[in-house]
C-alpha cells in the first residue's frame, strides 16, 4: 500500500508553512493541519476594508541575511513600513530605540561620553 504523506505537519505557522513549501519543492507529500480557521499562525493578518490588521500582535521582519530575504520576498511583497516608535515621558516625545537624538531631547547633550555621564551606573554583577 502506498503512503499518502511523507509528513504531517502540525500547524501552518512560519516553520510548519515554511518545512511545507520546501517539502513540497523536494517532492515531498505533507498534510498541514491547523487548529485556527486560517494559516500563517501568528503572522496571520485580516484584511479589513484593504487594511491588514494583525490579529495576533503587530509583527515586524528584518534580517541582514540575504538568501532569508531573497526567499520570503520570492514569495509575498512588503510594504514600505518603517518603525518609529515614541515614548511619552511626561507629556514630551522621544525616540526610541534610545539614540543621541532622545538624549539631545532629554538632557540636551550632543555627544555619547556626555549623555554616558547622564546615565545611572550599571547594576553590580550578580553574586
Ligand atoms: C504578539 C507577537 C508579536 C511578535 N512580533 C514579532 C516580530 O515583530 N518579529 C518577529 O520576527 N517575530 C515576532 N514574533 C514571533 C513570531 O510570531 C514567531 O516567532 C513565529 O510566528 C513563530 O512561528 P511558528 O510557526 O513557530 O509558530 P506560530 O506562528 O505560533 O504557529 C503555530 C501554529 O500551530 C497551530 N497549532 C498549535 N498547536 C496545534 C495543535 N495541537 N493542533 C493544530 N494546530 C496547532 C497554531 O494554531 C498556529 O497556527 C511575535 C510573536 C507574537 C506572539
Amino acid at each position: 500500500m502506498s503512503k499518502k504523506y511523507d509528513y504531517l505537519i502540525v500547524g501552518s505557522g512560519l516553520f510548519g508553512a515554511v518545512f511545507a513549501f520546501r517539502a513540497r519543492q523536494a517532492g515531498q507529500k505533507v498534510m498541514v493541519i491547523d487548529k485556527r480557521p486560517q494559516l500563517g499562525g501568528n503572522i496571520y493578518s485580516e484584511n479589513i476594508a484593504g487594511v491588514n490588521v494583525h490579529k495576533y500582535g503587530p509583527h515586524i521582519f528584518h534580517t541582514s541575511n540575504k538568501k532569508v530575504w531573497d526567499f520570503v520576498t520570492s514569495l509575498v511583497e512588503f510594504n514600505n513600513f518603517i518603525n518609529m516608535p515614541l515614548a511619552n515621558y511626561r507629556g514630551k516625545l522621544y525616540n526610541l530605540p534610545f539614540n543621541m537624538n532622545t538624549f539631545y531631547a532629554l538632557w540636551g547633550v550632543t555627544t555619547p561620553p556626555v549623555a554616558a555621564k547622564k546615565l545611572p551606573p550599571p547594576p553590580p554583577p550578580p553574586t
